[in-house]
């Protein structure tokens, strides 16, 4: 077995883990045990002991329920989550903990759910949801192909980069043909779907910032990913 271990922080996944999410756990463990590396997930629920090592933080969607159920312990974590993303920690966070990486979600009731200002995004609930398979483009990473289901409109600060370019399906707000954001190695998307199992890029690519940050090197290893061009293919044909 290998000797170099990477530790994977999966955020909330009692409450913040929706349309399949957890396949992203699951396709980063995989890919870095591909990679020769063994794989340690540690899940944290609110309340829980933050760990002292991280190599690579990951969290998903939520209902409005269950971001109001987390956000008090983000706060907490917050400082600790934004000290790693300067420091260069690879970190994905889909839908409702995108918008809590962001500075705050305000829901279709109007309460304000505060995020941690990683990412310099603004959230707020539109009159309807933005639902439907969605394809966008990225020059890092190609095409990006994945399923979103939000009510939340999020608008990106002047200097923001954006993950990708809205090919087909709503993005980040339906208006600006923006998709996600981009700050660091920090990625905040809304595509589920999930994410990485059609997305193998950009898992390699977290799996890669990670071993060179704790290693000092990346070796990308053999993996058969013909299953995963076939699921991106159908994906991308699908209507709407
Ligand atoms: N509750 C948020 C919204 O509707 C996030 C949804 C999600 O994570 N799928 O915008």
């Amino acid at each position: 077995m290998s000797q170099k271990q990477l530790t994977i922080l999966w955020l909330y996944p009692r409450d913040m883990n929706i349309y399949g999410d957890t396949g992203n756990v699951l396709v980063l463990r995989r890919r870095a045990e591909q990679h020769g590396y063994t794989v340690n997930v540690v899940e944290y629920n609110p309340g829980d002991t933050f760990p002292d090592t991280t190599d690579i933080v990951i969290g998903g969607g939520g209902q409005d329920s269950g971001q109001d159920k987390i956000q008090q312990d983000l706060q907490a974590i917050g400082p600790k989550l934004i000290d790693m993303a300067e420091a260069g920690v690879p970190m994905l966070v889909i839908c409702g903990l995108y918008q809590l990486f962001g500075k705050f979600f305000k829901t279709q009731d109007g309460h304000v759910i505060p995020g941690i200002g990683l990412l310099d995004v603004e959230t707020l609930a539109g009159p309807e949801r933005l639902i439907g398979n969605i394809i966008t483009h990225s020059d890092e990473f190609g095409d990006i192909i994945g399923y979103e289901n939000h009510s939340g409109q999020t608008y990106l600060g002047a200097d923001t980069t954006p993950l990708g370019h809205v090919v087909r399906g709503a993005g980040n707000n339906g208006n600006d043909n923006t998709e996600g954001a981009h700050y660091k190695n920090v990625i905040g998307s809304y595509l589920h779907g999930s994410l990485l199992p059609k997305n193998p890029t950009i898992a390699d690519r977290i799996i890669e910032q990670a071993a060179n940050n704790k290693f000092g090197e990346f070796t990308h290893g053999s993996i058969d990913d013909h299953i995963a061009e076939l699921a991106r293919k159908h994906a991308a044909k699908r209507p709407r």
